[in-house]
């Protein structure tokens, strides 16, 4: 166990967890933030922030990277780049954080800001060719995708952000939407914008049944959600954005957590 003792730790770098972290630090508390991957969370991913109050235009990474620089203007905050594999609890009631490569550490208090990663769909081929054709981030992987067609699927924020980002890269982005016609659950602006974009196609009351090929994606199988009749669409790419799973599962079993693995408060 690491001879350091903290007054906090926080687990999850993501705005949460830094956020916490800044008013950590303006408490003078012995803070640790403990992040598994790059600083800033899934923000990260987003080429372009339009909501946060006094940046309507800076980048995810950009953003993240001045809530960082605030963190680091504490002196009582360190930064630890580990997974936190588990938490328990002493019998001096301090705080046990377990970390997968870098030990043990110890605090009066634990904040958890671990967020939360995409969810699978689960269909056939999903995982065999994730990475290869399966993204879960238009962000990172749009740029593979030039004068092709892919496939997004969903019909949020994050969906539909993501189809106008591939339309400045594929010939065509069809998304597969389970709502009827016109019916999507972003937000206004990216609505009309998608609505208007010629290079995109909604292919409503739809969901894939499967994605298929052979070394990489070369179809998509588009089963209507009403009939329940299928159609093979040759493609190279799907982009799926069905909602998230919170990351709780390094919490111990006494803190209690809904049936999607959310933390009960
Ligand atoms: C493409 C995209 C675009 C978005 N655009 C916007 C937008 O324009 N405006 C907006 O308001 N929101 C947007 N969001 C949503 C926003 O990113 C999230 O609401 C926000 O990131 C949540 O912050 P968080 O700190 O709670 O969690 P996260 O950002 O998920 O951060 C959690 C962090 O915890 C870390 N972590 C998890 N488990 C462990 C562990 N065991 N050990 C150590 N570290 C761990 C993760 O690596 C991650 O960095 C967008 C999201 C995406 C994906």
């Amino acid at each position: 166990m690491s001879d350091e003792e903290y007054d906090l730790i926080i687990i999850g770098g993501g705005p949460g967890g830094m956020t916490a972290a800044i008013y950590a630090g303006r408490a003078e508390l012995k803070t640790l933030l403990i992040e598994k991957g790059s600083f800033g969370g899934q923000i990260t991913d987003s080429l372009d922030v339009e909501n946060f109050p006094g940046s309507p235009h800076l980048s995810g990474q950009a953003l993240m990277d001045r809530f960082k620089e605030h963190v680091t203007l504490s002196d009582s905050v360190s930064f630890l780049t580990t997974r936190v594999s588990g938490i328990d609890v002493a019998a001096n009631h301090r705080r046990i954080v377990h970390t997968r490569r870098r030990g043990d550490f110890t605090a009066r208090a634990v904040i958890v800001d671990v967020g939360a990663k995409p969810r699978q769909l689960g269909i056939p081929g999903e995982a065999e060719f994730s990475g290869n054709g399966v993204s879960y981030c238009a962000t990172c992987d749009a740029e593979f995708f030039k004068d092709q067609h892919v496939f997004v699927l969903g019909a949020g924020n994050q969906a539909i952000e993501n189809a106008i980002l591939l339309t400045k890269y594929a010939s065509k982005v069809s998304v597969a939407v389970m709502h009827e016609e016109g019916v999507l659950d972003c937000n206004e602006v990216d609505r009309r914008e998608a609505m208007a974009n010629d290079k995109i196609e909604f292919i409503w009351n739809s969901t894939l049944s499967s994605i298929n090929g052979g070394d990489s994606v070369t179809s998509v199988t588009v089963r209507n959600v009403l009939t329940g009749a299928e159609e093979q669409v040759d493609a190279t790419g799907v982009f799926s954005f069905v909602g998230m799973v919170p990351q709780t599962d390094i919490l111990p079993d006494t803190i209690s957590k809904d049936v999607h693995g959310y933390i009960k408060v």
